[in-house]
């Protein structure tokens, strides 16, 4: 009952354009169980594995984005199913997303991972980065996947203006990104992934619309991931 309250509270808080992605990592089936019947359909997992086993024993209308780290060599086990990939951080793992998308025929669809915190433990591409990877024709061969936007997290303090700074940075870059490229049909911005239990509110007033959040629905986790 518990998680089907949280999901009902936080959605007051959520506006209508604002997609949320219920990150239920570490937590059990019944627990994902209770927000799919509260009508909760997307669910994100940061370990592979752990994303898979959950695929296969819940309901296949759900929609599984993987948010965390990506290791290359676990693209496969998700690639016939996963519905995004957030953590997209270098050319090398796109390219292996779209080669195990193409065994599948099937187009998956990621985000680039920005890093806009301080903190040197944060993954992520600079904004340059990003530029001159979606600008090489190496990029613009890739026919099976699908940059669809851009994810940061930020940086983990308590000083909220820094917070906001940090995502208004990554939406002024991401409202320049789309003017500046051309849509191709593996290139269409539409989706600013930002914001965690702590901080969705001020990702959402700047500019996020999609969230992350799993201790505000789920409760706190026992171990750190
Ligand atoms: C765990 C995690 C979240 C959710 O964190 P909460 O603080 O529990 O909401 C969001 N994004 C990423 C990338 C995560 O790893």
């Amino acid at each position: 009952m518990l998680v089907q309250q949280n999901l009902k509270l936080l959605k007051t808080e959520i506006p209508e354009h604002v997609t949320l992605v219920a990150v239920s990592k570490t937590k059990p089936i019944s627990d994902i169980r209770e927000a799919f019947d509260a009508g909760q359909k997307i669910f994100g997992e940061n370990k592979v594995q752990e994303m898979v086993n959950k695929y296969e024993a819940l309901p296949k209308s759900i929609q599984w984005h993987m948010i965390g780290h990506l290791q290359r060599n676990k693209v496969k086990y998700m690639a016939h199913f996963v519905d995004l990939i957030h953590g997209v951080d270098s050319l090398k793992t796109l390219k292996e997303i779209d080669k195990q998308a193409k065994k599948h025929n099937r187009t998956i669809n990621c985000l680039l991972q920005a890093r806009i915190a301080k903190e040197e433990t944060k993954f992520g591409l600079t904004f340059d980065k990003i530029e001159q990877i979606i600008s090489s024709d190496d990029f613009k061969s890739l026919k099976n996947i699908k940059i669809i936007g851009l994810m940061g997290m930020s940086t983990f303090t308590d000083d909220e203006n820094q917070i906001a700074a940090e995502f208004k940075s990554l939406k002024v870059f991401f409202d320049k990104l789309k003017s500046d490229h051309l849509s191709t049909p593996n290139f269409e911005l539409s989706t600013l992934s930002m914001g965690m239990s702590g901080d969705f509110q001020i990702a959402i007033a700047n500019g996020s619309n999609m969230i992350r959040v799993g201790s505000k629905i789920f409760g706190a986790r026992n171990y750190i991931v």
